[in-house]
Parts: C-alpha cells; structure tokens; sequence
C-alpha cells in the first residue's frame, strides 16, 4: 500500500512509519518538524520506498498518485509543547483533520484521526469508556489542544458519516517508549532522563493523581489494528493501557530500576492536570482483537535502556523541563 503518515517523525509517527515499511508498504511521511525530529526517521531516509515532506499539516496537502490509507498523528502532544503556541496547536488540530479529511476524500483513502484522552478532561468515572462524553475546561490552558482534539472528531464524525469518507478514530492514552525526545517534557522521559543524570525527580502536585501508561510497540499495533479494522468502523475506540498507576509510584519505579538515589521535589500541579486516567479497553478487544501486551515494568525498562544509550552518546540530554 501507499500510506502517508503526517507527524511522522514524531514518537509515535516514526514508530508507526518503520513498522508500515518493514510490512513491505511504501511511506510518505509529512511532518513540520516543530517537535518532530528527523533524528527519528535518520534511518529511513534514502531508502526508495520511503519520502519525507517537511510541511505543516494546517497547509493544504497535495500528494502525486494514489494514497491507500492516511495517518492523522501531526500535533504536538506533550503539555508543555502544545502549550507554548495555543492557537497553533489549535489550528493544527482542526485544519489538520478537514485537509486530511478532504485529502482521503480526493483519493478514496482510509483515514485515521489520532485523537486522544484529553476527550475526557478531568473523567469523573473511571476507566473512561467511549460513551463518556468527558468533563473538559473550554477556557483553560489545555483546551487548545483537548478542545482541537474534540473539534477534529466532529469534522471526522461530518466527513465519516455525511459524506462517505472511511474515517478512524483512536483515542489513545498515554504512551511511552524509546524514541521519545529527551525534553519532551511528559511525565515517563522526565523521570528516566532525570534519575540517569542525577537530578531530583519533578512531581507535579502531590504525585497522588494516576495514569495509566502503553508502551508504543503495542500502541502503534493497535493502530494498525484500528485502520484496518471492517468497513464502517467509524466510531471513537480507546487505544491505551488499562494499568494504573500513581505519578508518586512511577517515580519510585524509575528510581528502583535505574538504581539511583534521588529525592522527589514538588512542584504546583497544572491547572486542569486530570486527577485520574484510565482507557476501557473493551471495544477495542471485541473490535480489533487487540490488548496490551507489554507491562509498565518492562516497557520501562526498555525506555531506561533506550535513554541510557542516547545519554552515553549524547552527554547530558538537552535541556530538562520542570
Ligand atoms: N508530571 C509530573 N512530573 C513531570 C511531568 C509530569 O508529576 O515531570 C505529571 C503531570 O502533572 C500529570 C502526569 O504527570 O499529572 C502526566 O503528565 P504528562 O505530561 O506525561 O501527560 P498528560 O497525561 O498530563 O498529558
């Protein structure tokens, strides 16, 4: 297949684009490079069956040829990243979806919307199945990308069921794993780059509230999952990892397994930081078959060893974010 992946030298999009290719697909990949990075894709570049275009995804696309299906992962998805330019993240998120949409509609193409948990807000239940209609500040600092998010569902919801086009979407919950940039700023590298350098451990608030965390292998299968999936799978499916954890046991976690002896500083909580998280799997497992197979600890333990080579090369990472 012709597949184009946009965000595709991010975390996951670069993940998503080195399994596609080693499937034997070919891969236009599409990313602006604001938190992508081509140190991610360094190793498909030259090859034949892979393209990379650095373009903004809020830019019309035009791609030469036919496409079979289309990935939606470009925005920036790390709090402190898509914070930094609201109404960018915003746009992102809304005129990324219509030109994606109005791309697959052009070439009869399969697209798939990365979504994510932040539909839920702050959930006042918990797991948070897809009915859940979610518990989100329009007017706050994270409503330009929760907010972005839910605007792209309903241009997908438009597109989807209005005017034929077969949509996805994945609402995914946090997610880790190697390839993730030293100052991404999210919680799991935070904790790995600070304990492998000898920082104190940043919780944000008193480390009481939960995430439940998915390794990207697993993630990344479960997307593939989703897009091929039988047609007319349209509806939103949690994609994530149901075990739960404390931010304050994660970070004991990291200390134990990189050995190190760090305190935990306190810092405020963000506002609207959601208290807990937790994905309902099971119209994922009835739909696509699919769970999780890879648990916390051992997901961690190749994130720390990923880490730990980009430090042993690198030096001290990039500069840390609290
Ligand atoms: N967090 C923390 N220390 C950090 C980074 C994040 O305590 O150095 C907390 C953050 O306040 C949130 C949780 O960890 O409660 C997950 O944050 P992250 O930014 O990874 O993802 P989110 O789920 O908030 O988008």
């Amino acid at each position: 297949m012709r597949i184009l992946v946009t965000g595709g030298a991010g975390f996951l999009g670069s993940t998503l684009c080195k399994r596609l290719i080693s499937e034997g697909n070919r891969v236009i990949c599409l990313d602006s490079l604001v938190t992508g990075r081509l140190a991610n894709i360094s190793e498909l570049i030259g090859r034949r069956d892979f393209r990379f275009i650095r373009q903004d995804v809020i830019k019309p696309i035009s791609i030469e040829g036919p496409l079979d299906e289309i990935y939606n992962l470009a925005c920036p998805a790390s709090p402190n990243k898509y914070e930094r330019d609201p109404v960018h993240t915003f746009r992102t998120s809304i005129f990324g979806a219509e030109n994606v949409l109005q791309l697959a509609a052009a070439k009869k193409a399969r697209v798939l919307q990365a979504s994510t948990s932040e539909v839920y807000g702050d959930p006042e239940l918990s797991p948070q199945p897809e009915s859940y209609r979610g518990s989100v500040n329009t007017f706050g600092p994270r409503a330009c990308y929760d907010e972005g998010k839910r605007g792209a569902e309903t241009l997908f919801y438009e597109y989807g069921i209005h005017r034929g086009v077969e949509t996805r979407i994945a609402r995914i919950f946090n997610t880790y794993g190697p390839q993730m940039a030293a100052d991404d700023g999210r919680v799991v590298s935070n904790f790995i780059v600070q304990a492998l350098t000898g920082q104190p451990l940043t919780i944000y608030g008193t480390g009481e509230q939960t995430r439940s965390f998915c390794y990207v292998d697993d993630l990344v299968d479960g997307l593939i999952r989703l897009m091929r999936a039988p047609e007319g799978s349209k509806m939103p499916v949690n994609l994530g990892n149901p075990g739960e954890f404390t931010v304050k046991e994660l970070a004991q976690m990291v200390l134990e397994k990189t050995g190190a002896k760090l305190p935990l500083v306190h810092f405020d909580l963000p506002k609207d930081d959601p208290r807990q998280r937790r994905p309902d799997i099971g119209l994922a497992g009835a739909l696509l078959g699919w769970a999780p197979t890879v648990p916390l600890s051992e997901g961690l333990d190749r994130t720390i060893a990923y880490f730990r080579s980009e430090i042993d090369q690198e030096g001290m990472p990039r500069e840390m974010e609290a």
